[in-house]
């Protein structure tokens, strides 16, 4: 006897980004299990209408009114859904009551409060948007424990590491060891580093990401944020997470179990894995063009990364360490820095040094509630903007 499977519902929050075409990829691949019950984009609206065309959600969002209205006017589908906009219009898809299933492809801080209102509307939520885990991990696995609601990692590394402690018991996890392929720079020397202003570093060797991840790429900040995404989504000490090197990308990341024994997680550098594996999990789907050939490979090579020639790791490591509200400072510096390096305003070698001098300026404080972590927020991200317009001058 066979039983017929309900497609699973998305709520997908950032459609038409770099993680969001690629979640779309998958349910077009695959019809008889997803179907899109709500999409949230940003402003990009000739993306979301072609989407829209395609998926027919009865639900979309976009960032702003006037795009919501832009929206609406070049209407050209004969099901038209209903359009929100704006932080509230993220919410509104995050919580839509017929969604199986939150997939927050956003990027930033701006995945905070969706992320949040997933959780306590009860969602299973496949998360690729690690910055509210680096600004909120406690609260948002508090709340997630207490609703029963399960975070599926997306990010590669942690779908890696998720993989590897598939069947185990938590009792026997040692460490956790993530990897990071070292981005375009890992062999350039500190002072090459530090004059890069543009184009080199959005061209990652291995991974095709959106402008943000890719700059945190190449400073390792994406690594020091992923350390504690991992903390937290693991429920694992600082002291039981490493970070090696391995240019290759093809080792995601691995798990030590107490008796010494490493489980790893292996395949070609394409999103698409680890997203299937959250949207269908615990079920493995037949991808296409996804296979490794192990003959193939020249090598694979592991060492430790160099902290003095990535300092937004080592700050990254001092933020996690110290805790309270310094995390929420080192995201909301690096956002601001981040985009100022990509409008052409900072130099490279200026992201990990404006980052530094606004988390030395700050006084640490333990934020309870979502209000409180969102104000810290706010103020960092203004006293950042403002450092950079004084060194600009
Ligand atoms: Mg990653």
């Amino acid at each position: 006897m066979t039983t017929a499977i309900r497609p699973k519902r998305l709520a997908l929050l950032g459609s038409t980004g770099s993680i969001g075409t690629q979640v779309l990829d998958l349910v077009r691949l695959f019809p008889d299990r997803f179907q899109v019950c709500g999409l949230a984009a940003g402003r990009n609206t000739d993306l979301l209408q072609t989407q829209v065309e395609e998926f027919r959600p009865p639900w979309v969002s976009l960032a702003t009114r006037e795009d919501a209205t832009a929206f609406k006017a070049g209407k050209r589908q004969a099901t038209a859904p209903q359009v929100f906009w704006g932080p509230e219009g993220l919410e509104r898809i995050a919580g839509l009551p017929e969604a199986d299933l939150v997939v927050s492809a956003l990027v930033g801080a701006v995945g905070l409060r969706p992320t949040l209102t997933a959780i306590r509307s009860g969602k299973t939520i496949a998360l690729a948007n690690k910055e509210p885990l680096v600004m909120a991990g406690e609260l948002l696995l508090e709340e997630a424990r207490r609703r029963n609601v399960a975070i599926l990692p997306v990010d590669s590394e942690h779908s890696a590491v998720f993989q590897a402690l598939q069947g185990q018991q938590k009792k026997d996890l040692k460490r956790i060891i993530l990897t990071a392929s070292g981005g375009p720079f890992r062999t350039w020397s500190a002072d090459q580093i530090a004059a890069i202003t543009g184009p080199e570093a959005l061209n990652h060797p291995n991974w095709k990401m959106g402008p943000k991840i890719t700059i945190d790429s190449a400073t390792l900040m994406n690594k020091g944020l992923e350390v504690i995404e991992a903390r937290w989504l693991f429920g694992v000490s600082l002291e039981q997470i490493t970070v090696v090197v391995h240019p290759q990308s093809i080792v995601h990341s691995l798990v030590e179990f107490q008796d010494g024994s490493l489980l790893a997680q292996l395949g070609p550098p394409d999103m698409r894995l680890p997203i299937a594996y959250a949207l269908a999990y615990p079920d493995r789907l037949p991808l296409p063009h996804s296979a490794l050939d192990l003959t193939g490979l020249s090598g694979l090579t592991f060492f430790e990364p160099d902290l003095e020639k990535f300092p937004c790791l080592a700050l990254a490591w001092q933020a996690a360490r110290a805790g309270g509200s310094l995390p929420i400072v080192l995201n909301a510096a690096n956002e601001v820095a981040v985009a100022a390096f990509l409008r052409g305003e900072l130099p490279f070698g200026g992201i990990p040094r404006i980052i530094r001098r606004i988390m030395e300026k700050h006084a640490i404080i333990h934020p309870r509630g979502l209000e409180e972590i969102l104000a810290v927020d706010e103020k960092i991200r203004s006293l950042t903007e403002t450092l950079i317009r004084a060194e600009g001058r």
